[in-house]
């Protein structure tokens, strides 16, 4: 893989990141694992002066959790550190399942859990469940800190709402409300070892009579972003998933969703596998409920 031409930093801390994204602001990219990004350069997409490696920023590789504020993801937690950390497969399950269907060993001990979020990509493995449970990215410059909550990251197709001299740091996901499950979902076309052809996370939380009090619905490679599925959400409000409801908000989802054909599916394809994908989603999220 021939690579152009770019100089390559690797700052030991973020306050000296931040100065280097400053300073050489619209010639500089970030590598987390390199992943997406040096296919981009191979294919000349992408023709940065320089690259900046956030690989050596210690606290970046941190995840962490405590009851009130829930999960911290730094930039740097790799795919296979999440899919594997007992905190993150006893409380957000569903994104050690989301981390661990990202691509393959190796790639999943390269890249983050954060680049495949900054990527942008509509079919990325790890936005959807982010989405269903109302995650936010924590973005840091040389001006400051900001939170952007993740219903307004994705901005288009390899777009987000990172300025050019903010480093995402982390991922804030909040804690597991009480009588709450969640749920991902995932078909590709070569069975599990690639990018998703249709996905679809959601995060269901009821009350004591068993009706939906909060939904959240995400649907994957059927739009230029991962697509919220606001018609299901609405109507399962105060509702029971039952069967009939649950395929009933499918079918919903399948109205919300804008797919369209490609390599990896055709569209009708993709609108009769939100629909099937949706309605699992909501019956593992009931199922899942803690009472
Ligand atoms: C063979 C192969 C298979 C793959 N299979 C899948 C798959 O099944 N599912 C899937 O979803 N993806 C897949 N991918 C894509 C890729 O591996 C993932 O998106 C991965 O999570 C990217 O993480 P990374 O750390 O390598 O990101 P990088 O390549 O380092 O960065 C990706 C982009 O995000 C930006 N970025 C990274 N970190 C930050 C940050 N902290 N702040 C601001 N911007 C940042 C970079 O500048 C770049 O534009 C595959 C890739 C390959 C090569």
């Amino acid at each position: 893989m021939s690579l152009p031409k770019f100089s390559y930093l690797a700052p030991a801390s973020l306050e000296e990141a931040c100065d280097l994204l400053g300073k050489y602001q619209g010639k500089i990219r970030i590598k987390a694992g390199g992943t997406d990004l040096m296919v981009r350069l191979a294919q000349r997409a992408l023709k940065p002066e320089y690259i900046v490696g956030i690989r050596q920023i210690p606290e970046l590789a941190a995840i962490s959790f405590n009851p009130d504020e829930g999960l911290r993801l730094g930039a740097m937690a790799l795919l296979s550190d999440v899919a594997g950390h007992p905190l993150v497969q006893e409380h957000y399950p569903m994104l050690a399942r989301a981390a661990k269907s990202t691509a393959t060993v190796q790639i999943r001990n390269m890249g983050t859990v954060m680049g495949n979020i900054c990527n942008a990509s509509p079919s990325a493995d790890n936005s959807p469940t982010l989405v269903a449970m109302n995650a936010s990215i924590v973005a840091i410059s040389k001006t400051g800190e900001r939170q952007i909550p993740i219903d307004e990251f994705f901005l288009g197709p390899g777009r987000s709402a990172l300025e050019p001299t903010e480093i995402a740091k982390e991922i804030l996901v909040p804690a597991p409300l009480p009588r709450s499950g969640v749920s991902y979902q995932k078909i590709s076309p070569r069975s599990k070892v690639d990018i998703a052809a249709v996905n679809v996370g959601a995060m269901v939380t009821v009350d004591e009579q068993e009706a939906c009090q909060q939904t959240r619905i995400c649907l994957g490679a059927v739009g230029p972003i991962p697509l919220r599925a606001t018609t299901a959400e609405e109507f399962l409000q105060g509702k029971v998933i039952t069967d009939e409801v649950a395929e009933q908000a499918g079918a919903l989802a399948g109205s919300d969703a804008s797919p369209i054909s490609d390599v990896r599916a055709s569209k009708e394809y993709r609108r009769l596998m939100v629909i099937i994908l949706t309605k699992r989603a909501l019956l593992e999220a009931r199922y899942g409920t803690r009472i």
